[in-house]
């Protein structure tokens, strides 16, 4: 036996779909430390609590398999902690169906996971996710978990990126298939959705998330719509879609500082009144210190977006000003607006101007205005776009 097995703690569970019962793995949690951390949550490296566990993948062991009847899920359903929202009956019946079939996409895809080997591999993780993502699906879109979905397509596209990214070997192929790539191409005309790559996943995640948020019955947490607004703009980032990762960022900012005022108004008006106990207090106060920090990030992460639009943007606004004659600063501002340069470049290259112009003038003041080269908290503060935040977070994000 490896002393790599040390690693993991295996149970006996009945799959909560056909009852039959057999072992699971997770990896120990007390094992490791997650060293860099990407900012949609993905784990690039891990502090293992010795060497010899190094290469484990914990990420790859998040949903269990059955063997008996191909169901997929997180280990919660499994052990009974999360009812999958009273859904699961729904899917048990349409799961029972297609499993009886030899050649159905369950059938298909499960007899590909294979769990109990060592280690589990990035295809069997890979397998396993889309087959959790498959049967989520069969359910009608009202009947959807939608956060759940959100959550599963997100790791689904962490798989690919450490496919890519770690430049991993795509293991040795399904029988009758040259290679994992052909399997997923051959599965995907039964299931056309059948994601094949993590640009498609991220698109799917933030669908999912958007559509979660939207109906979100948790409006009130103010920790909960942050913490997925941040996600979002972190994943319209890395489709380059940086306006959208700018509207998302916004609303945060808009967002946390207005439900931090309104705490700090009912903290002092209850204290002063004695209607609040310790235990009110001091959840207020963690709240409030919650929103400093989340204002602060959002004020980093705008900087961050602004950057990446200016560096985009400013060699072509450059190439544009270059033979124009007598140029001002509310020129060159009027100039690039009219040629649909972003608003952070107007201003930036209009500063980097006035600047010349002051070395130009010995230090004197220019006679025109300068415009801040940045901005981020003005440009937090502005005008959310009319249609509301989800309206106007997703007016470029088409529902499929
Ligand atoms: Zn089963």
């Amino acid at each position: 036996m490896n002393a790599k097995n040390e690693a993991f703690i295996s149970v006996p569970c009945k799959c909560p779909i056909c009852d039959r019962e057999s072992r699971h793995r997770y990896v120990k949690s007390k094992l490791y430390t997650p060293v860099e951390i990407e900012g949609d949550q993905h784990v690039v490296s891990y502090k293992w609590e010795s060497p010899i566990f190094e290469g484990i993948h914990p990420n790859y062991y998040h949903i269990w398999h059955c063997a008996f009847c191909n169901f997929c899920d997180e280990k919660e359903v499994f052990r009974g902690e999360d009812d999958s929202g009273g859904k699961l009956e729904l899917i048990r019946e349409k799961l029972l169906i297609a499993s009886k079939a030899p050649k159905s996409f369950i059938n298909r895809m499960g007899g590909t996971i294979d769990m109990e080997q060592e280690y589990v591999t990035l295809e069997a993780a890979l397998c396993s996710h889309l087959q959790a993502i498959y049967i989520q699906k069969i359910l009608t879109p009202n009947m959807r978990q939608y956060a759940k979905l959100g959550r599963l397509y997100l790791r689904t596209a962490w798989l690919y990126r450490e496919k890519t990214a770690w430049d991993m070997p795509y293991g040795s192929a399904p029988v009758g298939y040259a290679s994992y790539d052909e399997f997923f191409l051959k599965l995907a005309v039964e299931w056309p959705e059948l994601p094949l790559d993590e640009n498609v996943c991220i698109d799917s995640a933030i669908e999912f998330y958007r559509e979660a948020l939207d109906r979100s019955k948790r409006v009130d947490d103010a920790r909960y719509e942050i913490g997925v607004t941040f996600l979002l703009a972190d994943l319209h980032l890395r489709r380059e879609r940086l306006d959208d990762a700018a509207i998302c960022i916004r609303h945060v900012f808009q967002n946390a500082t207005s439900k931090r005022q309104g705490t700090r108004t009912a903290l002092d008006g209850g204290i002063s009144r004695g209607k609040l106990n310790e235990k009110q207090i001091e959840s207020m106060r963690s709240l409030i210190t919650w929103l400093n920090n989340a204002i602060e990030r959002s004020k980093l992460f705008s900087d961050k977006i602004n950057n990446m639009i200016f560096e985009k943007e400013y060699p072509s606004a450059r190439e544009k000003l270059l033979n124009v004659q007598g140029l001002t600063v509310k020129g060159i501002l009027e100039l690039l607006k009219t040629e649909g340069f972003h608003d952070v470049t107007c201003k930036r290259v209009a500063a980097m101007f006035s600047r010349k112009l002051l070395e130009k003038k010995g230090q004197q003041q220019p006679e025109e205005e300068i415009p801040p080269p940045t901005a981020s908290e003005d440009e937090l503060g502005g005008e959310d776009e009319g249609g509301g935040f989800l309206g106007s977070l997703f007016g470029r994000f088409k529902k499929s």
